[in-house]
């Protein structure tokens, strides 16, 4: 099935980014126009064609996807830049891309909905088209739909605006502008003048008897149009659980380089030796998705031992040898005395990672190899392995890890 993207819009409300941009490029985070948010997320339902209708500084779209090789995808555009057709008659104007069935996604508007599900109740249903509907607070500004059940299904009667309800609940839930559509939709549309999809042609539709389905949103719809809604956003965006990554946090010593006997600390790189195991560990937990991060208790800094300097020098030697695939190294300086909120077993380290990394820690794992480190990951709401080794036949055992290795290739099969 391919996707129809709308990205024509003028976003007037959006100036002064639109005098510049098209609305649909907007950014929902650095260097992610929203348009390209759109394409990752249905390409994860496979959906890998795409076509795009253009009015307002086409060049910006053409320009920044091509042919969409460079995602994975293959885009087509349709050339809307003679004039605005309105939702349907941009559908009558890209049919001859579309093919019979097709997603009809609004270029402007932000979500990480289920696509699978509503496809799947498309095809199940039969229905001329399905569409995905929500709650609001302010029905006033879109179409309210009458469902013949509360937790969807066929779509009973159109309320096209403007209209006076006021009030969504029960049966009653507004349209959000995510539709499966059949070619019957598209026959239905008249040619050569702009046409409302949603205040002409699916009410008409209904009308006359047709199949409509809704499914209602499990999240949030965001418009993007003005930019106190942009802003928003891409604060929402930012916090949402899918974008959040996982992290794979490694203590260093004991871990990643084999741990001294107790009372002897590294002041000098050519001191120590990689674990075995921990570069593939590393290599693969980075090609499962997960970011690597190291957490490590330096109190031998506090107390002047060793500098900071040295320390880093250190940790630049450290991140060669794992071929530069750690993504951040964390040191607490401070020794027990110091109350600080980052030594081991406090989390301070892993949540400062999650802040600057947008981490979710419920979905991490942290490998150590002492009951400071095993607390510190439980604590932060991470799974906790705990790795044997010569020096820690003593721990592991009093705070209870979710995993015990002997050896970090057992480790692989948790990512
Ligand atoms: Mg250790
Ligand atoms: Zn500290």
């Amino acid at each position: 099935m391919k996707a129809f993207i709308l990205a024509a819009g003028l976003g007037t409300r959006l100036r002064p980014l639109t005098d510049t941009l098209p609305k649909a490029m907007a950014p929902v985070a650095p260097d992610l126009p929203l348009l390209e948010h759109h394409i990752q997320h249905l390409k994860a339902f496979g959906i890998r064609e795409f076509v795009i209708n253009l009015h307002h500084l086409p060049e910006k779209i053409t320009g920044h996807f091509g042919d969409g090789s460079r995602l994975g995808v293959a885009i087509e555009y349709s050339d809307e830049t003679a004039g605005l057709l309105d939702t349907a008659g941009a559908i009558r104007k890209a049919a001859p891309l579309l093919g019979d069935e097709f997603l009809l996604v609004y270029g402007d508007q932000l979500h990480f909905e289920d696509i699978g599900a509503l496809i799947e109740v498309y095809r199940r249903s039969g229905a001329s088209a399905a569409l995905l509907v929500k709650r609001s607070d302010n029905p006033a500004n879109g179409d309210v739909v009458e469902l013949a059940q509360e937790s969807g299904g066929r779509i009973v009667q159109w309320h096209a605006r403007p209209h006076a309800i006021a009030d969504l609940s029960g049966r009653l839930y507004l349209n959000a502008g995510v539709y499966v559509l059949s070619s019957g939709v598209v026959s239905r549309i008249p040619s050569g003048r702009p046409v409302s999809l949603d205040r002409e042609v699916l009410p008409a539709m209904l009308a006359e008897g047709a199949l409509l389905h809704a499914v209602p949103a499990a999240g949030d719809i965001l418009d993007i149009g003005t930019p106190d809604k942009l802003a928003y956003a891409q604060a929402w965006f930012a916090r949402h659980p899918a974008r959040q990554r996982r992290a794979l946090f490694l203590d260093r010593d004991g871990v990643i380089i084999h741990a001294l006997p107790r009372g002897e600390y590294l002041t000098d790189w050519s001191q120590s030796s990689l674990v075995d195991g921990i570069q593939s560990l590393v290599s693969s937990a980075r090609s499962a998705g997960y970011l690597t991060v190291v957490v490590t208790n330096q109190p031998q800094v506090s107390r002047g031992l060793l500098s900071e300097e040295k320390l880093r020098s250190i940790h630049d030697r450290m991140a060669d040898a794992l071929d530069r695939q750690v993504d951040a190294i964390y040191y607490c300086p401070h020794t027990d005395s110091d109350c600080c909120d980052c030594r081991k077993p406090k989390d301070g380290m892993l949540v400062r990672g999650s802040r600057d990394f947008s981490i979710a820690l419920d979905r991490s794992i942290f490998v150590g190899d002492s009951d400071r480190d095993v607390t510190a990951g439980s604590s932060a709401g991470c799974r906790t392995v705990f790795v044997r080794n010569e020096f820690n036949a003593a721990e592991g055992a009093r705070c209870s890890p979710a995993f015990v290795v002997n050896h970090l290739t057992e480790i692989l099969e948790l990512l």
